[in-house]
């Protein structure tokens, strides 16, 4: 996902090695090229102005340490900053101590929820958890469906509404709010752990649908909002991150198909622009194609 933008920084990186020193010259042609890596890259306008400024100042103010030289300062600094930008440390998800943990997933269609909510459901299974996957996504043909095949991948038993499709093209009948509350009811009385909520989607922000997710939130009191982003979706990142923040009020992100080639700039600008963290990454179609987000790691990956 982020083989050109590591290129790219690698190589401003080897431009500054062997540097005995580094004037306020240097630094500013390093800020620069980082600048332009990372719009070239999609990250978000805002959230590459706060980025260059951090490192630009802690690069001026910086000792210069026994241990590095003043091209590896630099490049420690901008792996900080670059943790910093992607949410700062790891966050654990939060489970309920009375009840079933419940996690309601929101975002356009097309981002993955679908996929997300079975690799989910079978990370959570691998940890000793009993999920129950909840069809609240009563829009989109064949949403059911898909969610029965993704629960069955998974070994995960799914509530549906129990009119069910008809038809593959028919649109599932039933309220979504209903749905989810009654797939709650179901976890209770058979002591699920887990409930994973799939809402949903459209290939825009819809106010209906955003008042539709809002009214399941508050119905079904979710221990984590997870809004599940498309690392390629570009510059539209930070309007669609926005909207769902408040939307719903989401207490993590989910991105997805970071195993694409595209530019992955997304990635880089919603922790940063909505104050929450990114807690898992979804990196393939497949079942276990599903990663907890830990910043650091993702931050060496690139700077690799
Ligand atoms: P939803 O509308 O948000 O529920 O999205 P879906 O779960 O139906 O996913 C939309 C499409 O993206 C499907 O074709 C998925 O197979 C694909 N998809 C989902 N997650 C990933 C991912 O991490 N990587 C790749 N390459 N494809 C994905």
């Amino acid at each position: 996902m982020f083989a050109n933008l590591s290129d790219r920084l690698t190589e401003t990186f080897r431009n500054l090695r062997g540097k005995g020193r580094l004037s306020e010259a240097d630094i500013d042609g390093t800020i620069r090229e980082i600048r332009r890596a990372l719009l070239d890259a999609d990250v978000a306008v805002p959230v590459v102005r706060t980025f260059t400024s951090n490192i630009r100042e802690r690069a001026l103010g910086a000792e210069v340490s026994g241990a590095l030289n003043p091209g590896q300062q630099v490049v420690k600094i901008v792996n900080e900053e670059l943790i910093g930008i992607l949410g700062g440390e790891t966050r654990a998800m939060r489970f309920s101590k009375t009840g079933p943990t419940v996690i309601m997933l929101a975002g356009l269609q097309g981002a993955g929820k679908t996929t997300l909510a079975g690799k989910l459901a079978h990370h959570l299974k691998q940890q000793g958890h009993t999920p129950l996957l909840v069809a609240a996504d009563l829009q989109r043909p064949n949403a059911v469906t898909q969610l029965k095949v993704v629960g069955e991948r998974a070994g995960v038993p799914v509530f549906a509404p129990e009119a069910g499709v008809t038809r593959e093209d028919e649109r599932p009948r039933g309220n979504p709010v209903k749905v989810a509350k009654k797939g709650l009811k179901e976890a209770e009385q058979r002591q699920h752990s887990v409930v994973i909520i799939d809402t949903a989607g459209r290939l825009g922000i819809d106010q209906e649908l955003m008042r539709q997710a809002a009214d399941i939130r508050k119905a079904t009191e979710p221990d984590e909002v997870l809004f599940v982003i498309d690392a390629m979706i570009g510059q539209d990142a930070v309007a669609t991150a926005t909207a769902f923040q408040e939307g719903v009020d989401f207490t993590g992100v989910v991105l997805t198909k970071l195993d694409g080639d595209a530019r992955g700039g997304a990635a880089l600008s919603v922790a940063e622009v909505t104050g929450r963290p990114i807690m898992f990454a979804s990196t393939g179609e497949k079942l276990d194609d599903f990663e907890v987000f830990h910043p650091d790691r993702m931050a060496s990956r690139i700077l690799d």
